[in-house]
């Protein structure tokens, strides 16, 4: 099997492909990793809390501004791509191996 090399999913430095599956560098980067996993999580979490919030607000009878002037619709689309990009950042972290 010839050596390969891959990017770490933290650091971006490259690192030879030893054992299969693995995604970072270091022990450091791991544990980096593991901690913005945990706190994409949470955030996706609450991202999600608020979509469910928005979709009943697209449904209301009235619709109503944020302080932004954004209406609803907006604000969905708002979060949908804020959840979008944790979700790319995720998967290259968990799937980069
Ligand atoms: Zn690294």
């Amino acid at each position: 099997m010839e050596a390969e090399s891959q990017k770490c999913a933290v650091c971006s430095k490259k690192f030879p492909t030893s054992s299969k599956g693995k995604k970072y560098c270091s022990e450091g980067c791991r544990r980096i990793a593991e901690f913005e996993i945990r706190r994409i999580n949470r955030r996706l979490e609450r991202l999600e809390d608020r979509r469910a919030d928005e979709e009943m607000d697209v449904l209301a009878p009235v619709h109503y501004n944020d302080m932004l002037g954004r209406s609803p619709e907006e604000r969905l689309h708002t979060i949908e791509t804020q959840i979008k990009a944790e979700k790319t950042r995720l998967a290259a972290l968990v799937n980069s191996g």
